[in-house]
């Protein structure tokens, strides 16, 4: 485009394509002032060229010039003066050539090079732009930071000289190297974890990702790599968590489980040990849950220090550890090292210093692998295996981790149950004791429901000076039927823990009074009346209704309260004696009387059961089964009974089995006996003879002579 412009500004001449810019025919430009021509905005940015020119100057210019509603173009230009044959300048000469398409595009271009350079170079993921023949062409500042090498250095090497730096040895980056420096067609598209290797050897994991543009027919590769140091670190805390205990930082009983499941898998030997902290709920009452973990703290630190190479330590309970202890057992080299344990944590110290005694339940089974036994009697037979009870070799073929631990803690529960501080090693029977005890449970509360498998034995008591009847115990039995007779020793328990005897209680009581009312008709006319006692268990004591079930019962049958006497153990009542004192003395409140059963096994002492508001005292069997061994012990029970009867208790004795037994307690001035030498416990037709005069222990002299006869 070209103009011719007078020293006034005005148009001389324009050719055609100037006129095709302006937008005008030729005819309304020459002769106009060029702010007309071309609007104030853009003459503002062009006239000092036109001034500069008419100065005598030729400039030379490119730029965007704003023809304000017309848009913006990039023009190049150049403004020379004419001059006239004197030399002066009367006119100037504008050459524009419109460059604006091309730069449009030029400034994409550089625009897009920017936002191109600003995401690569922003990018917190490390990117190498590698070509077709592994070459790199770009490195980002994220791939520098991340491997330790400059830029400068990365573009323009092969990517496989890239993982040569800092002497790596081959291989010590395999994963990213590998990865890279092979064939990368295969890589696009996936996402992979590899292990990659910084300039200084150090290595760290990454998660790489490739992608492929072609250009002219040729491969870019894109290799995106993300550091996932932080990621594996967060997910290894992760795992730490789920399998480790925040206290003490041992693996936890999950993690402990994974172990067990590999030492089976392996078929290793091993050992498995649970150390329980015997009364630790004391520690945590008395002293409050910090100190308790702190002593938790030392005690795992204390075991820490007692493994050997190979062992295994883990928190498995509140309360509990377990050792695993890999390799054959040798049980007296096992049993003398845990014994030695357990001395240790007799006088476990806490990090601050305080030192606490304590004691715990030992649990120990041996997995010996590979020999399929399960039972005693199979043990037995093995032979060489040794020990056969104390070893629960793993049974073929399969054995459960839960299983070994479980069978550990039936042993740990057995040293508890036995009263702590001590050692107990599985032996098969303990299970099948557990499975004996889950079924009995179950077939008691059937037993309960059917009311046609239970039923109660009564034991006669005599009064030892004239060897008259004095009452009854009511003692319960069970009939089952496809195990037999099952003796209380053995359900009892199991009803306590259970909870079922507070059902099998009521169910007695309820028994033994309708049995006492009708024998107080049937009893020799102008005798005393008879009493019935009945066991009370420590449960039915805890109870809160204990004494509104009492009273009901009571009610139902009509029996009279005097009639009954109720039998707890010293260790019921001293378990909560407040609460104890109040029950006892409802009960004393109602009329009935009130027996402390098997005096002399528990720890109470006469003097404290004063207390109580009781009424008897039964002098337990061991006493007296062993009254006639020596002096000592016939001592013992002497001091027993005139204790008894000074403090103004009446004295039972149970398990008189002799004459001779009668006799010395007679003598001694007990007021009652029960035993054997008597009569054992009898069905209530049995014991109806008894109620009517008929005392075996006392035959009529003529029956006495026919028998001799
Ligand atoms: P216990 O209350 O001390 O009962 C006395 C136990 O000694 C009874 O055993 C009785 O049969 C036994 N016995 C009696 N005379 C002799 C003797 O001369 N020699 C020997 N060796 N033993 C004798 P049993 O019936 O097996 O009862 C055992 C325990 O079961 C009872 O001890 C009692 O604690 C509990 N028990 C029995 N029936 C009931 C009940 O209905 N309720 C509750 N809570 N416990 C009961
Ligand atoms: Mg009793
Ligand atoms: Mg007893």
């Amino acid at each position: 485009m070209v103009a011719l412009l007078d020293r006034s500004g005005r148009y001389l001449f324009v050719n055609r394509a100037y006129a095709a810019f302006s937008g005008r025919p030729p005819e309304r430009i020459i002769g106009r002032r060029i702010d007309e021509v071309i609007g104030a905005t853009a003459y503002a940015q062009v006239r000092t060229y036109g001034a500069r020119a008419l100065a005598g100057e030729a400039v030379r210019t490119e730029g965007w010039v704003d023809y304000g509603g017309r848009g913006r173009r990039y023009l190049r230009r150049v403004y020379t003066p004419l001059l006239t044959t004197e030399g002066e300048i009367t006119a100037y000469i504008a050459f524009l050539l419109d460059e604006t398409e091309r730069h449009s595009a030029a400034q994409a271009l550089t625009t897009s090079q920017a936002l191109k350079s600003a995401v690569i170079d922003g990018a917190l993921d490390g990117i190498i732009g590698i070509d077709a023949a592994g070459t790199i062409v770009e490195f980002n500042p994220a791939c520098e930071r991340m491997i330790g090498c400059p830029r400068a250095w990365a573009v323009g090497h092969k990517i496989a000289e890239l993982f040569g730096l800092g002497g790596a040895a081959p291989g010590i980056d395999t994963g990213l190297a590998s990865c890279l420096s092979g064939d990368l067609a295969p890589l696009v598209g996936a996402r992979r974890e590899v292990s990659a290797a910084r300039a200084d050897g150090t290595r760290f994991p990454v998660e790489l990702s490739v992608t492929v543009v072609r250009i002219n027919g040729r491969p870019l590769y894109t290799a995106y790599l993300r550091d996932i140091s932080e990621r594996s670190r967060f997910e290894r805390e992760l795992a730490m968590l789920a399998y480790r205990d925040a206290a003490t930082g041992l693996p936890n009983r999950l993690q402990l489980l994974r172990d067990l499941e590999t030492a089976i898998a392996d078929e290793r030997a091993f050992a498995l040990v649970i150390f329980d902290i015997d009364r630790f709920s004391n520690i945590q009452n008395s002293f409050g849950r910090e100190f308790a973990t702190e002593v938790l703290i030392g005690i795992a630190e204390g075991l820490s220090a007692a493994t050997e190479p190979g062992d295994q330590l883990a928190r498995v309970g509140d309360r509990a550890f377990a050792l695993v202890i890999n390799g054959p057992t040798d049980r007296g080299r096992l049993g003398a090292r845990l014994e030695a344990i357990s001395a240790m944590m007799r006088t476990a110290a806490t990090r601050s210093g305080a030192s606490v005694f304590l004691t715990a339940s030992v649990g120990v089974v041996a997995a010996v692998a590979g020999v399929p036994v399960t039972s005693d009697a199979a043990a037995a037979e093995s032979g060489p295996v040794s020990d056969p009870p104390a070893l629960a070799s793993l049974p073929a073929p399969a054995v459960l981790a839960e299983d070994v631990l479980r069978d550990a803690e039936i042993a740990t529960s057995r040293a508890r149950d036995a009263g702590g501080d001590r050692q107990v090693w599985f032996d098969p029977a303990m299970h099948d004791r557990l499975i004996n005890r889950v079924r009995t449970e179950h077939d008691l509360r059937r037993a309960l429901e059917r009311d046609d498998q239970l039923w109660v034995a009564y034991q006669p008591i005599v009064e030892m000076v004239t060897g008259r009847l004095a009452g009854f115990e009511a003692l319960v039995r069970w009939r089952h039927p496809e195990r037999g007779q099952i003796s209380p020793g053995a359900f009892v328990p199991i009803a306590e823990e259970t909870g079922l005897i507070v059902t099998l209680g009521r169910w007695v009581l309820g028994e033994a009074c309708r049995q006492i009312c009708r024998w107080q008709v049937e009893r020799e006319p102008g005798s005393a009346p008879l009493f019935m006692s009945v066991n009370l268990s420590p449960l039915e004591l805890d109870e809160t209704d204990c004494f509104d079930r009492v009273t009901a019962v009571i009610r139902e049958t009509n029996a009279d309260p005097s009639w009954l006497k109720m039998e707890i153990t010293e260790s019921a009542v001293m378990r909560k004696p407040e609460e104890s004192l109040v029950v006892l003395r409802k009960l004393k409140g109602l009329g009935i009387r009130l027996s402390i059963d098997d005096f002399g096994t528990g720890h109470s002492s006469l003097s404290y059961l004063t207390k109580f508001p009781l009424d008897s005292i039964k002098v337990d069997r061991s006493f007296v089964s062993v009254m006639h061994q020596s002096e000592e012990n016939r001592s013992m029970v002497r001091m027993i009974v005139d204790l008894a009867r000074l403090l103004g208790f009446d004295v039972i004795a149970e398990g008189i089995e002799t004459e001779a037994d009668a006799n010395l307690l007679r003598a001694l001035a007990c007021d009652y006996g029960q035993g054997y030498h008597y009569a054992r416990p009898m069905p209530a037709a049995a014991a109806c003879d008894l109620v009517r005069g008929v005392l075996p222990w006392q035959p009529p002299a003529t029956t006495r002579d026919d028998d001799e006869a």
